[in-house]
């Protein structure tokens, strides 16, 4: 049905795990050439290159904490020098950051959740779009940024996750600024908000809150990694998405209907 994705060169920010590593195995399924990107290098990382190569898809790993501008620079740079250029962005890299109520935030932890959620996809978009310009120009095509937003910038997020609800409802808004000021670059942003999906993001939960939160989704579960990943594909296709632009697409079994 598509096969645009062929040979296009993806960096997938927070990739070594969860919705970001199914993301990656998706694009590597399509033939893309992939960046993969987590704090830490390990000996994961060759497996997971391993896996992605097995799919179709060429990938190497960029070890960088996107918690610090200069670090969204050089993942950007190190991205390009390695693939020669940059078709898609994904800003996935994210996380609770811990659980603090009101009373209880200080500085620090209020720049610790921003940094995490905030900071990291403003300054790794500043410095890629240039090449995502350059790829848009050259190729007569639109490109894309997709992010990951979350339910939680929707509903405001459980007790003590407020920040980390409105880091991302942030991301949510600051995307329909970019798109008021790079579609003239044929540049496209759009976002994925996950419901309650299966990772180590809820390794903090108990298995009766977790058994609680799953009776509380239509689809009675929690999402699977490799359900979110197909809205990243449909997002960065311009032949299945090229005119969508400035959109968040729900991937929550129901859990909210925005
Ligand atoms: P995860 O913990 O499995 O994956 C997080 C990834 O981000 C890992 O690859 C990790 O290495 C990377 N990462 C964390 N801090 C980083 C940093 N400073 N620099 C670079 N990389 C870093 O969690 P996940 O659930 O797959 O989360 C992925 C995204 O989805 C996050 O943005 C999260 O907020 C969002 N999200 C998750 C859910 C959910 O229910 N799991 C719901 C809504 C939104």
């Amino acid at each position: 049905m598509f096969d645009d994705l062929k040979g296009k060169r993806v960096l997938i920010t927070g990739s070594t795990a969860g919705i970001g590593l199914a993301a990656a195995l998706a694009f590597a399924a399509q033939g893309a050439r992939i960046g993969i990107n987590g704090r830490t290098n390990g000996p994961q990382t060759d497996s997971i290159i391993t896996q992605l190569a097995a799919k179709g898809g060429e990938a190497a790993f960029f070890r960088a904490d996107l918690t610090q501008s200069s670090e969204c620079k050089k993942l950007v740079d190190d991205f390009v020098a390695r693939f020669g250029g940059l078709d898609v962005l994904i800003n996935n890299s994210g996380g609770l950051g811990g659980r603090c109520k009101l009373e209880d935030i200080d500085d620090k932890f209020y720049d610790r959740v921003m940094d995490l959620n905030a900071r990291s996809v403003l300054m790794t978009t500043k410095y890629a779009i240039p090449h995502l310009r350059d790829s848009a120009a050259r190729s007569g095509e639109t490109v894309s940024v997709i992010s990951t937003g979350s339910i939680a910038a929707r509903e405001g997020g459980g007790v003590g996750a407020g920040i980390y609800a409105a880091s991302k409802a942030w991301l949510h808004d600051i995307h329909r600024n970019w798109v008021k000021e790079f579609t003239a670059d044929n540049i496209r942003f759009n976002i994925v908000a996950p419901g309650t999906i299966d990772t180590a993001f809820h390794d903090d939960k108990s298995d009766a809150l977790k058994a609680s939160i799953a009776d509380s989704i239509a689809m009675k579960r929690f999402g699977r990694i490799e359900e979110v990943a197909p809205a990243f594909l449909f997002f960065g296709s311009h032949a299945l998405s090229g005119y969508i632009t400035g959109q968040i697409l729900d991937v929550n079994g129901g859990q909210l209907a925005p």
